[in-house]
């Protein structure tokens, strides 16, 4: 069991993102389908990128 980095709630699947403000977390499906709605996500694309640089 893993918790949601924001809601703390423990879900069997997380879905792993890269977020604005967190950074690498996981989150569970509602605090996804949120943060995707307020553009919070970024695209894990691998680097060499603009998104991927910190
Ligand atoms: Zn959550």
């Amino acid at each position: 069991m893993a918790k949601c980095a924001i809601c703390k709630k423990e879900e069997n699947s997380l879905l792993k993102v890269k977020h604005k403000e967190l950074g690498m977390v996981k989150l569970c499906f509602e605090c996804w389908g949120i943060e995707y709605g307020n553009q919070n996500l970024l695209p894990s694309c691998g680097g060499g990128c603009d998104c991927c640089r910190f």
